[in-house]
C-alpha cells in the first residue's frame, strides 16, 4: 500500500490521532482532548473496548509516598529489561490515579474478589513475596459503576462516557493500515481502511498507538513466545497491527517474548480458552507423562508461560503442554473452575456452578480409580500411581520433599478423581514498540520517532515477571502520559 502524500484518497485532519479504542486509547483521547487537542479515535473492530472489556478490570493504585519503593520493586522484577525512569513514571502515575478518577467524576473501590481463596491465586497476597511485600505498596482497585456490570465494563462505562461527553470522534470498523511519515521522519498521520475504502487521516500534532497486543497473531506468537501452542482468553481484534506499523517506521521492539499467561481449558467449540482456577487446594498438575513438576500453589497467577515453556530438546517436545490438572471432589464442589466476570467466553458460555455440565460435556474427566483415570487421560498407570503415592504421602506427613509445597495447601487426592487438560492461556502479550518515560516510541538508537507515542499493552513496560493488575494500570498511566505529550506537540508545519 502506498502511503505517500500524493495518494488520491479521501482525507481528514485532526491534531491527535489515537489508533485503537480500548482503555489506553480512551484515556489517551480524553487526556489529549482536555489538553486542548482535537482528537480522532480509529478502532478496527465494529465494537470498541478491545481486550480491556474482557479483562477482570483490576488495576493498581500505589499508596501515597510509596512510588519510589514501588519503582525499585518493579526494577527487581524486570531484570533490567526496562529503564528505571520508565518505572518511576509508571509508579508516580499510579499514585495519582485516585485523584485523576475523581477529577473526571469517577470513584475507585476495592476490587471484587472473584478469585478469593483460589489456588493458585496469589492475587490476594504479595505476588512475589521473596522480592518485596508489593501489596503493601499498592492496592488493587476497580472503577465504581453499575452493579450489574462486571468490573471491566464498569471501567468502560466510565471511560467511554467521558469520551462521548467530550464529543471526541470515534470511527469504528476503521483499521489503521500504515503510519504516514513526512520527509523529516515525523509521523503525521495514518492511512486507514473503512469498508474496503482507504482514507488518509492527518495528525497535526501526533499519533498515539494504543492497538493492544498480538494474542491473535500466530506468526508473531510462533516467533516470539516460548510456550507452544499457547491459547488466548481475550478479544480477537488483537493481531499485532501496532507492532508492524511501528516496525515499518523504524521503532525498536521490546518485551516481545513476555506475556501474562494463566492456565486454561480450550474447548474445540470456542475460539477463546477458559481460564481455570481451583478454589480448594485438592489438586495437582501432571505433565504428558503423569509426573508432577512444580509446587502448584506457589506460582504467580500470570506467570505460567515460564512454567509451560519448559522444552525437552532430546524428545523435541514441550512435555507440559498440555498438562492435566487432577483434583478431588472437594475441589470440584468448591465452585466453578472458571470466572464469570472476564474473558471473551464470558458472554458466550455460562460455566455451571457445580461443574457438572462440563463433566457431562466431557470437558472434565471423572474416574473412580487411578487405573481408569490413567486410561482416560492416556497416561501410564504405574507412573500416575507413583505420582499419587508420593503426593498423598506428602499430604499425610505434611512435608512435600520434592516441591516443598506449603503443608496447609497439601490435601489428599482420593477417589473419585477429576481431571481437566490445561494449556497456557495468555491474557495478554507485553511486547511491541519500545517507549520512553514520556510514552514516545523510540528507535534502535534510543532516539524518539518524532510525533509517535504508544500506551497500554502494545509495547508495555512489563518484562520477565508480571505482577497482576499491572497492564490496566499501564493503560491508565501511560494513556495519560501519551495523551498529554501528544497534545503538547507544536502543530506540524508541512
Ligand atoms: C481475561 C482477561 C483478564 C484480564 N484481567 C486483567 C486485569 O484484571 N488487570 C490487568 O491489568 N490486566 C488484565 N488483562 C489484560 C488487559 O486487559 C490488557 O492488557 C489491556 O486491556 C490492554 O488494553 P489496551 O487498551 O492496551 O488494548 P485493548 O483493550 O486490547 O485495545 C486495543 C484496541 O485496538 C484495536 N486495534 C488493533 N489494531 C488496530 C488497528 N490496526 N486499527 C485500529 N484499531 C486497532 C483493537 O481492536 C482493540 O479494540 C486481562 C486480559 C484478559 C483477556
Amino acid at each position: 500500500m502506498n502511503a505517500s502524500p500524493e495518494m488520491s484518497i479521501p482525507h481528514m485532519e485532526t491534531d491527535v490521532l489515537v489508533i485503537g479504542y480500548g482503555f489506553a486509547g480512551a484515556v489517551a483521547a480524553i487526556t489529549a482532548h482536555d489538553c486542548g487537542a482535537k482528537v480522532v479515535i480509529v478502532e478496527k473492530m465494529p465494537r470498541a473496548g478491545g481486550n480491556s472489556c474482557y479483562s477482570a478490570g483490576n488495576f493498581g493504585v500505589v499508596r501515597p509516598r510509596a512510588s519510589a519503593a514501588f519503582a525499585q520493586y518493579l526494577d527487581r522484577l524486570n531484570l533490567g529489561m526496562t529503564p528505571y525512569d520508565v518505572f518511576e513514571a509508571y509508579a508516580q502515575g499510579s499514585e495519582q490515579l485516585e485523584k485523576w478518577f475523581s477529577a473526571l467524576g469517577g470513584e475507585l473501590v476495592p476490587r471484587i474478589s472473584a478469585l478469593a481463596n483460589t489456588f493458585p491465586g496469589v492475587v490476594e497476597g504479595p505476588a512475589f513475596p521473596k522480592i518485596a511485600p508489593s501489596r503493601k505498596m499498592f492496592d488493587i482497585r476497580i472503577a465504581k459503576g453499575p452493579a450489574e456490570l462486571p468490573p471491566a465494563l464498569r471501567m468502560w462505562d466510565f471511560l467511554s462516557r467521558n469520551v462521548s461527553k467530550r464529543g471526541i470522534e470515534i470511527q469504528l470498523s476503521c483499521r489503521a493500515r500504515e503510519l504516514t511519515r513526512a520527509a523529516d521522519g515525523a509521523i503525521v498521520g495514518a492511512v486507514v481502511e473503512h469498508n474496503g475504502q482507504l482514507r488518509r487521516i492527518s495528525a497535526n500534532r501526533a499519533v498515539v498507538l494504543t492497538c493492544g497486543g498480538f494474542e491473535n497473531a500466530p506468526e508473531l506468537l510462533n516467533n516470539f513466545v516460548a510456550s507452544k501452542p499457547i491459547m488466548f482468553a481475550g478479544s480477537p481484534g488483537n493481531t499485532g497491527d501496532g507492532v508492524k506499523m511501528a516496525q515499518l517506521v523504524g521503532a525498536d521492539l521490546w518485551h516481545m517474548a513476555q506475556t501474562a499467561t494463566l492456565i486454561g481449558y480450550k474447548a474445540a467449540e470456542y475460539d477463546a480458552a477458559f481460564c481455570i482456577f481451583f478454589r480448594a487446594p485438592g489438586f495437582i498438575y501432571v505433565d504428558k507423562y503423569g509426573e508432577r513438576y512444580i509446587d502448584e500453589t506457589a506460582i504467580e497467577l500470570h506467570d505460567f508461560d515460564r512454567v509451560f515453556s519448559h522444552f525437552d530438546p532430546v524428545n523435541i517436545e514441550y512435555p507440559r503442554i498440555p498438562s492435566w490438572a487432577i483434583f478431588n471432589e472437594r475441589t470440584l464442589k468448591a465452585g466453578p473452575l472458571t470466572w464469570s466476570i472476564a474473558g471473551y467466553n464470558r458472554d458466550k458460555y455460562q460455566w455451571s456452578a457445580d461443574n457438572q455440565a462440563e463433566i457431562d460435556r466431557g470437558w472434565i474427566v471423572k474416574a473412580a480409580t487411578l487405573d481408569l483415570l490413567a486410561e482416560r487421560l492416556g497416561l501410564r498407570s504405574e507412573t500416575l500411581k507413583h505420582t499419587f503415592y508420593t503426593y498423598n504421602t506428602a499430604c499425610e506427613t505434611g512435608k512435600d520433599s520434592v516441591f516443598d509445597r506449603e503443608p496447609t495447601s497439601l490435601e489428599l487426592l482420593r477417589p473419585p478423581y477429576y481431571a481437566i487438560p490445561l494449556h497456557p492461556v495468555m491474557v495478554n502479550t507485553q511486547g511491541g514498540p519500545k517507549r520512553d518515560a514520556r510514552a514516545r516510541v523510540i528507535d534502535p538508537n534510543n532516539n524518539p520517532i518524532p510525533r509517535l507515542y504508544a500506551a497500554g499493552e502494545l509495547g508495555s513496560i512489563w518484562g520477565p515477571l508480571y505482577d497482576g493488575a499491572g497492564n490496566l494500570t499501564e493503560c491508565l498511566v501511560f494513556g495519560r502520559i501519551a495523551g498529554q505529550n501528544a497534545s503538547g506537540e507544536t502543530p506540524y508545519d508541512s
